[in-house]
């Protein structure tokens, strides 16, 4: 059975991850001039690209922090076409951002975050995070589960994560965590997947696993995806069927059965839910998504912990920058950043 990380679309990009500690961390990255200089590497591993016309050649335009390429003169800088585009808050700041955000395994509090690195606002701390969490959900969408999928619903709303449907003034998630066996025959969680969605259907699943890469043909003309398991919730048997996926069902007789038949969707589940409930104190619907995607990524990262921070940079430095009103959806004002 093919394995998640063998079919990353980005697999021919170079592995240039260090492993760090906080010690390392501490040392390598003392003033903003460090962090420049490993943003640089991180944006191209490859050498150079020019943006515009993709030439590898350039000046550096010292004073203005510039790269201006030999060909075509278009100037670019090391930050525009990544989520510390235009940043008026120094790259250390967002390096420790950043590097907390990687490590911490329950997340870190905005509030929290903006008291210890003395960020401007609060405002400015929750975007600079928002962008980071942008990062890493744009990384794993590249990603397609494969093999034998577990799947289930779960509904979060104010007052914490409840499991079974019909929750009302709850957001509605669909989870999905593939499975591979290991050398000794044990069933293992490979690769995670959580969406808000606006009901658990059996068209919105269907939809969910086409993000997950369901219909998409590989290279070699087939479909990385082979079966779901899921309790017999009927709409999972129809998405199962409309997508040719075999379907397991299993019998949830009390609640408490879920963790027994589908023990890897639930161990995800309640993870997340320790997660919203702690750290982040509660999130609204409105951005539940974006913090779900800040626990899988985490999540489907766990094996390469100390590797974290770079894997997180390159995820930034290779996602696009959003305004504080595309996020919120209003004008953005001189804090933004
Ligand atoms: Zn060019």
């Amino acid at each position: 059975m093919l394995c998640d990380e063998e079919n990353l679309a980005y697999a021919a990009m170079p592995k240039s991850y260090r492993k760090r500690s906080l010690l390392d961390f501490q040392k390598e990255f003392p003033t903003d001039q460090a962090c420049a200089e490993h943003l640089v590497e991180q944006r191209w591993a490859l050498g150079f690209n020019c943006p515009a016309c993709g030439h590898d050649k350039f000046w550096f335009l010292e004073g203005r922090g510039l790269f201006d390429c030999k060909a075509c003169r278009h100037q670019t800088s090391m930050t525009s076409g990544t989520i510390f585009h235009k940043t008026r808050t120094s790259l250390l700041k967002w390096y420790w951002l950043v590097y907390h955000m990687a490590m911490d395994k329950v997340g870190v509090s905005v509030a929290e975050m903006q008291r210890i690195l003395e960020i401007g606002s609060y405002q400015t701390a929750w975007l600079m995070a928002h962008k980071v969490r942008k990062a890493m959900g744009d990384r794993d969408a590249r990603y397609r589960l494969a093999g034998l999928v577990e799947m289930d619903e779960s509904f979060f709303g104010p007052k914490g994560t409840t499991r079974g449907r019909g929750s009302e003034n709850k957001a509605t998630v669909l989870c999905a965590v593939s499975l591979y066996t290991d050398r000794k025959g044990k069933e293992r969680p490979g690769f995670a997947r959580m969406a808000v969605v606006s009901d658990a259907s059996a068209a919105t699943i269907e939809d969910f696993l086409e993000k997950l890469g369901c219909s998409a043909e590989t290279e070699e003309g087939r479909q990385l995806m082979e079966a779901i398991r899921s309790d017999r919730w009927r709409s999972y048997g129809r998405a199962a069927k409309d997508k040719q996926l075999k379907h397991y069902k299993v019998v949830l007789r009390e609640p408490q059965d879920a963790g027994n038949l589908l023990p890897w969707i639930h161990r995800l589940i309640s993870n997340t839910k320790t997660v919203i409930r702690g750290s982040h104190r509660g999130v609204s619907n409105k951005h539940l998504e974006s913090y779900l995607n800040e626990i899988c990524y985490r999540f489907n990262r766990r094996f390469w912990e100390r590797e974290l921070f770079d894997r997180l940079i390159q995820a930034c430095v290779s996602s696009a920058a959003v305004t504080y009103a595309e996020l919120v959806g209003r004008a953005p004002t001189r804090n933004d950043c």
